[in-house]
């Protein structure tokens, strides 16, 4: 069957930066499973996936705004040492959970770590990026019903419940 709503995809992918740089890969790992068309994936990549059937590689180039969204300069602030949660060691690249206005928590990244103060940033860590994918469909079913009132896939590569 073709790729279409509510089919249960695996695929392999590689996903690198615009200087050929692997960001991540299924290589060497499970295949990548998801329901199609719930918006499981960045929304470039769901598109370019839909039609395709069992054996079909192709490379795809995803504009930050179908990826991970632009840049938005708001989500990053500043704040100080102190006010990290007791004992840690800041790093760049360590995730972190911030408490949002509505008292959701929400993930945020340190970019950069200063003398008194480290720079948080809300945005994903590939927003404003363009992400070079190439991928291969290696599974193509219909989804269960069960698997489609959980909105996600079971069994190899899915949840286990
Ligand atoms: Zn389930």
């Amino acid at each position: 069957m073709n790729i279409a709503k509510d089919a249960a995809v695996s695929i392999d992918y590689t996903l690198k930066d615009d200087e050929g740089t692997v960001i991540d890969t299924s290589q060497g790992e499970e295949p990548l499973v998801y329901l199609h068309g719930h918006g499981q994936i960045v929304p470039g990549l769901e598109r370019a996936l839909d039609g395709k059937k069992v054996g079909d590689s192709f490379k795809v180039d995803v504009e930050a705004k179908d990826g991970y969204g632009e840049h938005d300069a708001e989500r990053v602030m500043e704040i100080s040492k102190k006010d990290l949660p007791k004992g840690m060691k800041p790093q760049v690249g360590m995730q972190l959970a911030a408490e949002a206005h509505d008292g959701e928590q929400v993930p945020v990244w340190i970019v950069a770590v200063q003398d008194d103060v480290v720079i948080l940033d809300g945005n994903h860590p590939l927003a404003g990026k363009t992400l070079h994918f190439e991928i291969k469909v290696a599974e193509v079913r219909k989804a269960t019903s069960e698997e489609l009132s959980h909105g996600h896939v079971h069994g190899e590569g899915g949840h286990h419940h």
